[in-house]
């Protein structure tokens, strides 16, 4: 699915400098109402490290987004998508009793004149729950630029691909690490960046990637575990049991993300956690998070990626369980590789001739893409493209052919000016 129609290329050098636009939200609310705020202005001064090219359509709609129109005659400039921990936590029992804020933070070209933003969220229905429109120009004072005394978190690139300018930049956060543990945090970051180099379409894409390993201190050493009574005082303030759920690792503190990365070019986020728990989140175009120090940290990190930057949903699910409040089993879901359509799934295009449909799992074998029942946490009524993937478990070595596609497509359509941004079938 390709969210929004592009009529013409927008050109960026005509609507954009070559720097960045922080924008700062609070999305805040309750399972009935929602609403979004804007907190904060700033401009980034490490350029624009995002594409120029595609500017006004994505591939993938997540849970929310965001479109940039010129204020003159309202074409449509510039637009990305996303998803939030926000939207997630509507769904927990808390969001039936006690309204509460998340922060969020975007990055978007610098315009060059007055632009209208709309913010919009959507709900696992895929109905809008709120919308924001506020406007920019440009030249207001009150949008805050970093002093010349503001320091650059000291950071290391572990692989790099080509310029800024043309590839995909991944920054690699610490979180949980002293300065005396920064050797150890820089060994993490080439575990992980060597865990994606050894899964496709990452492998033969290398050179798309930019990945950067920035050593933001903390002044105690590992992560906060609430369920034993253990916080500590770091980097971003991550903590374990996000939402009660005990292997669930994020944090709120997304500004404080954002203010280590400030000056060096990025646009997604790894956030490496010091610790050897088991556990950890991603969340598209928002950030991965997970712990460096368990048995299970090259597989993990790659997973959460799948979600971060490819908007890949779970394959997983359990026996009998039925998540239908997540992932509303008459509702075609945004995530390119589950589907509630098995007549019609995203990846039909792959499909062999003659596969059953749904697919045993008895007969994965035979059929390495099919239409296999159970995912996104519902053994019924939601569908994956293949019996085992990446993004199911952490013992199968590769992404399914299905995630492939979607990863192979993405990153063309981000490095790629020349790629057709309408591969996403429905
Ligand atoms: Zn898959």
């Amino acid at each position: 699915m390709l969210v929004g129609i592009s009529m013409h290329a927008v050109d960026f050098e005509h609507f954009f400098a070559d720097s960045t636009l922080r924008v700062d939200y609070t999305f805040a609310g309750d399972a009935g109402h929602t609403g979004i705020f804007l907190d904060a202005m700033s401009l980034d001064p490490a350029g624009w490290a995002g594409r120029r090219h595609h500017l006004d359509v994505m591939p993938l709609e997540g849970n929310g987004s965001i479109v940039m129109r010129a204020a003159s005659d309202s074409t449509v400039i510039y637009r990305t998508t996303f998803s939030t921990l926000f939207s997630e936590w509507l769904s927990t029992p808390e969001a039936e009793t006690t309204p509460r804020s998340y922060e969020n933070v975007y990055l978007l070209p610098f315009p060059r004149e007055t632009v209208d933003i709309m913010v919009t969220l959507t709900d696992s229905r895929r109905d809008t729950l709120a919308t924001y429109n506020h406007r920019v120009d440009p030249t207001d004072i009150l949008i805050s630029r970093p002093s010349a005394s503001t320091a650059v978190t000291p950071h290391r690139y572990i692989h790099r691909g080509g310029d800024s300018h043309n590839v995909i930049d991944v920054a690699i956060l610490a979180e949980g690490y002293t300065v005396e543990e920064m050797d150890s945090f820089y060994t993490h970051a080439s575990q992980a960046v060597e865990s994606m180099f050894n899964h496709e379409p990452f492998a033969s894409m290398r050179d798309r990637f930019n990945f950067v390993a920035v050593a933001s201190p903390s002044i105690d050493s590992g992560v906060s575990i609430p369920r034993l009574g253990e916080w500590r005082n770091t980097a971003v303030g991550s903590h374990f049991s996000t939402f009660y759920s005990d292997r669930y690792l994020t944090t709120p503190h997304v500004r404080a993300i954002h203010d280590h990365l400030r000056g060096i070019p990025y646009e997604h986020i790894i956030i490496l956690a010091n610790t050897d728990e088991y556990g950890g989140g991603g969340i598209y175009n928002s950030y991965t998070l997970t712990t460096a120090r368990n048995a299970r940290f090259a597989p993990v990190v790659v997973h959460e990626f799948g979600h971060s930057f490819g908007g890949l949903g779970d394959e997983y699910f359990y026996d009998n369980d039925v998540m239908t409040d997540t992932y509303p089993t008459d509702i075609e879901p945004w995530e390119p590789n589950v589907t509630t359509t098995p007549d019609h799934p995203k990846w039909h295009s792959l499909l062999e001739e003659g596969t059953p449909i749904p697919t045993p799992a008895e007969e994965a074998d035979r059929w390495p893409v099919g239409v296999y029942e159970g995912a996104a946490y519902s053994s019924r009524g939601v569908y994956r493209p293949a019996d085992r993937c990446r993004m199911r478990d952490n013992d199968t070595p590769a992404f399914c052919p299905a995630c492939r596609w979607t990863l192979r497509n993405l990153i063309e359509f981000y490095t790629n000016p020349q790629s057709a941004p309408t591969w996403i079938n429905n």
